[in-house]
């Protein structure tokens, strides 16, 4: 089984044509209000391709909770670990111009109690899951305590970028990060070891992933959008232990979520037994399939959906 330990928001969406300057008021068109939170997101695009899934996390008490949850219950996403704390549910209040640009808004919420004291608490889910998957929504110490209890696999996502113990990342295998979540974590581990190469601005891709291994992370996945991705591991038997894995070709709707159903992809199919390089295959065509779509959850597909 696949246990997310993660952040849940709503997403509110107003479309405009123009962004608010300070001070300034524009007519939107329409609102939507979608689930979403990368915990989620990972969750619901796991689940929905038929892996069994557990999801650590936690709502409000007040009327946002079951908007950010309906995913998770419409893909059978196990909520009996989801803790309701008192307070507001986390909510994104997004704002997209014409221009396809977004402004966001993000209030934790009641992510923000999914710390250490919580996650503690569902030890035993935790040390019985065959893969384990975290991303940066919720606190530092909530991250690495889940690291820690974690039995089996342990995949982590460092998006968005925090400061969490380098331990954590010399335990994911693999580490998934974009190319500048890449180079944050050759920072934070290049500051603990401090013996590390120094790193430079321009680094080729497969010299980033070679050295993120280097310091001590026993497999890194790096996205590269309509590229695919660069899969790092020991006894790949290409050049470097690097194997490319390439993303279909497909015309781009809206990449919002693309990585969250990645990572999602990735771990339900190594919960399955599939090896890395295969796992990532599949979450490249899924991050493919999720950009064809708008939105997050709602763009991801089922289990039996023809993939690109
Ligand atoms: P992030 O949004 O986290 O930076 P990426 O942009 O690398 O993540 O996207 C994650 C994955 O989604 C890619 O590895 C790829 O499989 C898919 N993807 C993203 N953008 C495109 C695109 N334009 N065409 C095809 N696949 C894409």
């Amino acid at each position: 089984s696949v246990v997310v330990v993660g952040s849940a928001n709503a997403d509110l969406l107003a479309r405009t044509a123009v962004h608010p300057a300070p001070g300034e008021t524009v007519l939107g068109r329409d609102l939507a209000v979608l689930p979403g939170g990368k915990g989620a997101n990972q969750a619901v695009a796991a689940a929905r391709l038929g892996a069994r899934v557990a999801f650590v996390g936690a709502v409000g008490d007040d009327e946002f909770a079951q908007a950010a949850t309906s995913g998770l219950r419409d893909a059978g996403v196990d909520l009996d670990r989801l803790t309701v704390v008192e307070g507001s549910t986390g909510v994104a209040v997004v704002t997209v111009a014409a221009d396809g640009e977004n402004s966001i808004v993000v209030i934790p919420g009641a992510n923000a109690a999914v710390d250490a004291s919580l996650v503690r608490r569902h030890a035993d889910l935790l040390a019985g899951a065959a893969v384990v998957v975290l991303q940066g929504e919720i606190p530092r110490d909530g991250v690495e305590a889940a690291a820690h209890l974690a039995g089996g696999r342990l995949v982590v996502n460092l998006a968005p970028v925090i400061e969490v113990d380098p331990a954590v990342l010399r335990r994911a295998d693999p580490l998934v990060v974009n190319e500048h979540e890449a180079h944050a974590a050759l920072r934070l581990l290049d500051r603990d070891g401090g013996t590390g190469p120094g790193v430079s601005g321009e680094l080729p891709d497969d010299e980033v992933v070679g050295r993120l291994r280097a310091l001590g992370v026993p497999s890194v996945v790096l996205t590269r959008g309509a590229q695919g991705a660069l899969v790092a591991a020991r006894g790949l038997g290409a050049d470097g232990d690097v194997v490319s894995v390439p993303a279909p070709r497909v015309d781009a709707v809206d990449t919002t979520g693309a990585g969250d159903a990645f990572v999602g992809a990735l771990a339900g199919e190594l919960a399955r037994g599939s090896g890395l390089v295969d796992a990532a295959h599949l979450a490249a065509r899924v991050g493919a399939f999720a950009v064809r779509g708008s939105g997050a959850q709602p763009s991801y597909p089922w289990a039996g959906d023809e993939l690109p």
